[in-house]
């Protein structure tokens, strides 16, 4: 028996391993592919505020920037690589929304060396821009690894869940006491109905370059600085009609993704002399209000069965709601896992270890009422 099982070893899901074997619990991670094999696994893993201006969004974004990315220099510096990081706008709004960002923001600022900027074309500097001190790129595959080597690893498609006495049993396999869903982009494990991931596509690449670029530069796509072999990260392609979780769909056309990401690159700096080396693609779940799920998961079936007037839209305190023993998700993360993630992990130990609040902004809850007025009248 396992205190925790947790379905999904992305980097929601060996975020949740490392933070609660850390708190001394006996965890089984599970996955149907392996570590790092959904989205995880093709993140540039870029570490990186949110450019917003105020808001819910900010607020959680920029808390979990300053968490995650001190936490992955204290407990994993040889997997990440720190620089400064020059973000631009790429549009009209953006523009607005990058100046006022500069002036208003408390994370530190910093300057670039005149002569950098020669490798900046004239069009991006156009815009607006700012300067961070600090943001990361770190190694997405070895950091869910290492993560997850305190956890029993099983590699199971989990397709039952059922709630038996005071513990949980997978497949009929393994039994947990808890249950963490971080299963991103794929189909729902229990009955979810009022959260329905927004998969979005993405391809990037790793290049090998005769131009040498020092920090992480943001743009129309994300360019990570050269590391030690001189290799550049660029990524990611937004694409949210096709999704190869869904089988109906067509092949992904990989030059094109190519292409597309190279220009965008080029667009903001030069890049001579490319050879690509690699192809990334996977897909990442968001949320329609842009903010992550994390907390006790619903039971929208017996919900309504006690609060019948959900479906008229009463409004109810969330602590009425019926939720399953000791199931919980950790979901939506979007295209900022590796920002998300470490900082979500340590608020759900947090919880479980000694009972402190969730922040509401993020709990799965929020969703229910939208989803009857909308769905289940
Ligand atoms: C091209 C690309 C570039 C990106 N760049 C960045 C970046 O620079 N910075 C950043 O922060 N984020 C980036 N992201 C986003 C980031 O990758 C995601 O936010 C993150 O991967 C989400 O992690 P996750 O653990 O929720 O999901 P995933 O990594 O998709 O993991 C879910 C796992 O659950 C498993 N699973 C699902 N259902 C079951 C089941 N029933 N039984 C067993 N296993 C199951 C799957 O096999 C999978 O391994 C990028 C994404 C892409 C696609």
């Amino acid at each position: 028996m396992f205190d925790v099982a947790i379905v999904g070893a992305g980097i929601c899901g060996c975020s949740c391993a490392y933070m609660l074997t850390q708190a001394g619990l006996r965890v089984a991670l599970i996955d149907a592919t392996g570590i790092a094999a959904g989205g995880s696994g093709a993140a540039g893993a870029f570490v990186s505020p949110k450019f917003v201006k105020s808001g819910p969004v900010k607020e959680v974004s920029e808390a979990a920037f300053r968490f995650s990315l001190t936490f992955y220099q204290e407990h994993f510096s040889e997997l990440t690589s720190v620089s400064r990081l020059l973000h631009f706008a790429n549009n009209a709004l953006s523009n607005e929304r990058v100046a006022y960002f500069r002036e208003h923001t408390s994370l530190a600022q910093a300057t670039l060396e005149p002569e950098y900027l020669e490798h900046i074309n004239l069009e991006a500097r156009r815009f607006e821009s700012l300067v961070l001190e600090s943001s990361a790129v770190v190694d997405a595959h070895e950091i869910c690894k290492k993560m997850a080597a305190a956890a029993t690893f099983f590699k199971i498609d989990v397709n039952t869940l059922h709630h038996q006495g005071t513990s949980w049993s997978l497949n009929n396999q393994l039994r947990a006491k808890r249950v963490i869903l971080t299963t991103g982009a794929y189909r729902h494990v229990v009955d979810i109905p009022y959260f329905t991931p927004r998969a979005v596509f993405g391809h990037r690449i790793n290049i090998k370059t005769s131009s040498y670029n020092p920090i992480n530069v943001h743009q129309f796509v994300s360019i990570s600085q050269s590391d030690s072999e001189g290799v550049i990260a660029i990524g990611a392609t937004h694409d949210v009609h096709y999704n190869p979780l869904n089988a109906s769909n067509q092949r992904y056309d990989v030059a094109t993704g190519r292409a597309t990401l190279l220009e965008k690159a080029r667009r903001t700096m030069r890049l001579e002399h490319v050879d690509i080396l690699k192809d990334f693609t996977g897909v990442r779940a968001g949320s329609v209000d842009h903010l992550p799920l994390l907390g006790l998961v619903v039971d929208s079936k017996k919900t309504l069965e006690h609060l019948p007037k959900l479906r008229r839209g009463k409004q109810y305190d969330i602590n009425k709601y019926e939720y399953y023993p000791d199931l919980y998700m950790m979901n939506g993360v979007g295209g900022y896992g590796f920002v998300l993630a470490p900082f979500l992990a340590k608020m759900l130990q947090d919880f479980i270890m000694r009972g402190s609040a969730v922040t509401p902004l993020v709990l799965p809850s929020r969703f229910l009422r939208r989803w009857c007025i909308q769905k289940c009248r």
